[in-house]
């Protein structure tokens, strides 16, 4: 449930109501939003007396939850998730575009990406230094020395880095290197995974599982923020469906859903939902026309020599086409492209 406090409510009112919840053994995250300060409360409900509850000094109403989701859903926060990254700001009314290799190959590449991309107009640098690949004798990643490289890659061109832990080893690590750190589809329910970077603290992005119903996506995303990370970004990346043509089935009507289940910022992978490098434009137009606060786009400066992916990343000249051709959808949408600086 989620306990609606006054304008004007003060701290002794707060503590009163904060104490009463812990009486009854419930977890309390504090959300402050610009108008209203809202608690959310997760716990068993039987032990709740509603009416003494909202006869506390300074509560304004009582709202339960219906939804498993409790931290996640919509009616938990009356304004929407803005993830604030260094300059950038995920979830308002920018629209942001992460982009950058499947993964880092070595520095040139990087730099030569990272490069094309900021010039393009791409507000995150993304690139794997760990790779969950479905082959363990496919290249794995320049792991540590990859994050070193992100790293580099972010003081040349200014652009914050989101890249991957693919286990809970390498939470720290990545935590220590990365802006953001991405959880992969099929990581999506580690639940221990997701635990130790909600402990982080630090922005995550969530990438939806290959074969996961959008309530299982929140409840993972709910795992995060029960840890006291508010700062998750969901990110739709297609699943697997009866279709063959194309690798994922992006799935843009959860996109659309979602907006109205939950405050958070959602993204959309355009490049792993379709698999094929001639689809990605047009599914990046539509995911922000779904309503997505943001893309992330597979971009590598030679795509036919990628060590991943290359069939669905664009070269830097295509990306280019991409950030001149979305910025009127985005428009459209209602919406301007994020910029740095
Ligand atoms: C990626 O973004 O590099 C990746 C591996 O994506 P996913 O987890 O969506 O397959
Ligand atoms: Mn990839």
């Amino acid at each position: 449930m989620i306990i609606v406090m006054k304008n004007g409510s003060t701290k002794d009112q707060e503590e009163q109501v904060n104490r009463t919840l812990k009486e009854w053994n419930f977890q309390i995250h504090v959300i402050e939003g610009v108008e209203k300060k809202v608690i959310a409360a997760v716990g068993d409900k039987r032990r709740v007396d509603f009416g003494f509850l909202e006869s506390l000094p300074g509560v304004e109403r009582v709202v339960p939850i219906l939804a498993p989701y409790k931290l996640v859903a919509a009616e938990a926060q009356p304004e929407r998730t803005k993830v604030r990254v260094g300059p950038v700001e995920i979830g308002g009314d920018r629209l942001v575009v992460m982009a950058g290799p499947c993964a880092v190959e070595s520095e040139e590449q990087l730099l030569r990406a990272a490069k094309g991309v900021a010039e393009a107009g791409a507000t995150f640098l993304r690139g794997g230094a760990f790779k969950p690949r479905t082959s363990p004798y496919a290249f794995q990643g320049l792991e540590d020395e990859g994050l070193a490289m992100l790293a580099r890659a972010r003081e040349v061109t200014g652009l914050p880095v989101v890249t991957e832990a693919v286990d809970l080893t390498q939470v720290d690590r990545v935590a220590k290197w990365a802006d953001i750190i991405q959880i992969g589809a099929r990581n999506m329910q580690n639940f221990g995974l997701l635990r130790a970077v909600g402990r982080t603290g630090k922005p995550v992005l969530l990438k939806r599982g290959l074969s996961a119903t959008v309530q299982e996506w929140l409840m993972s995303a709910e795992y995060i923020m029960a840890e006291g990370n508010p700062h998750v970004i969901l990110c739709e990346r297609g699943i697997r469906t009866f279709e063959t043509a194309t690798r994922n089935t992006l799935d843009l009507s959860a996109v659309a859903l979602a907006k109205t289940l939950t405050h958070l910022p959602i993204l959309v992978d355009p490049s792993h939902g379709t698999g094929k490098r001639a689809l990605v434009l047009p599914m990046a137009k539509a995911a922000i026309m779904a309503g997505a606060d943001g893309l992330m786009i597979e971009v590598h400066p030679e795509p036919e020599r990628a060590l991943s992916d290359g069939e669905q990343s664009l070269s830097i000249p295509e990306f280019q086409r991409l950030m001149e051709e979305i910025a009127p959808v985005a428009e459209l949408a209602g919406k301007l492209l994020a910029r740095l600086g």
